[in-house]
């Protein structure tokens, strides 16, 4: 994936998200209590915690998929609950986990799709359109994909044409759930490296879940910990990520060495076996 240089403006709008008192519960499951917390604008925000910690909901919450039995969200200083449809689609761009589509469609068909918000579905395609989709499929890194079907992809080609989709409405802010899953570590740099570029870049704000530490330490500037569908620890990773909180957010035993280049905190895994020992 590469980083095209923009050819020419692109309206740079940026927005920020806030939630307060989000209390969300499957049934009679409480899985998220209360949670309180404002992204501003433009900024690149990772979420990290334990399996079933509520990472995933609250995305889905702020993405307006999942309804807070209390509190609510504001997106852009707005109601959440007062945007449009195709407003908000079309502004804020939400990744699950394992997205899927229609097998047999191509990856150009999948990113014009992406585009269906800013132009509606029956209305044809303008030359910013297309320059739009030309854009996102570049960033992506799949333009020599544009016409293969999903069904033939592997797992990091199947994710990029995703990103492409998300990037094809331009929108404010982007939302991704554990979006490196897929990719060996050559293309999860390069994804991370894209989304920051593209939050550096263009202003857009950038909420993800990533399942690596020290990945998310290594390109936010802010880190949410969850545990137990409430917010732990909030802020700067070499506050958030010691190893005393890690220990006790994932219940193992961590080292946290600093990266000799940047000094971002490195989470090493204190296994209780020694594979190597000699016999
Ligand atoms: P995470 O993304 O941190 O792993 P989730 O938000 O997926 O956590 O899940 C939080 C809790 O909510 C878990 O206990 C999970 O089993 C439960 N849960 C998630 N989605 C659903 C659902 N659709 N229906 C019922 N329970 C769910
Ligand atoms: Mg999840």
């Amino acid at each position: 994936m590469t980083v095209a240089e923009p050819t020419r403006a692109h309206a740079t709008t940026t927005a920020g998200i806030e939630a307060s008192g989000l209390t969300v519960s499957y049934g009679s499951h409480e899985v998220l209590h209360d949670v309180s917390l404002a992204i501003e604008p433009g900024e690149l925000t990772v979420l990290i915690g334990p399996n079933g910690s509520g990472k995933s909901t609250l995305l889905r919450t702020l993405a307006r998929l999942v309804k807070p039995v209390a509190g609510g969200v504001r997106f852009g200083g707005v109601d959440l609950n007062a945007i449009g449809a195709r407003e908000l689609a079309r502004r804020l761009a939400y990744l699950p986990q394992a997205p899927e589509g229609p097998p047999d469609l191509t990856v150009d068909e999948l990113v014009w799709r992406g585009r269906y918000p800013n132009r509606g579905l029956f209305a044809s395609a303008h030359a910013e359109d297309r320059e739009a989709v030309d854009r996102a499929i570049e960033q992506a890194g799949v333009a020599e994909l544009r016409h293969r079907a999903l069904a033939t992809l592997s797992g990091g080609e199947h994710q990029r044409a995703w990103i492409a989709m998300s990037l094809a409405r331009e929108p404010e802010m982007l939302l991704l759930d554990e979006p490196t899953t897929f990719l060996d570590i050559g293309h999860q740099a390069e994804l991370l490296k894209l989304l920051a570029e593209l939050n550096q870049e263009r202003g857009i704000t950038v909420v993800m879940v990533l399942h690596d530490v020290t990945q998310a330490s290594h390109y936010a500037r802010r880190v949410i910990a969850l545990r137990d569908g409430r917010v732990m620890h909030d802020g700067d990773p070499r506050e958030v990520v010691t190893a005393e909180h890690i220990a006790e957010l994932f219940d193992t035993a961590v080292s946290v060495l600093a990266d000799p280049e940047t000094g971002a905190p490195v989470i090493v895994p204190r296994v209780s076996f020694a594979p190597h020992e000699e016999a």
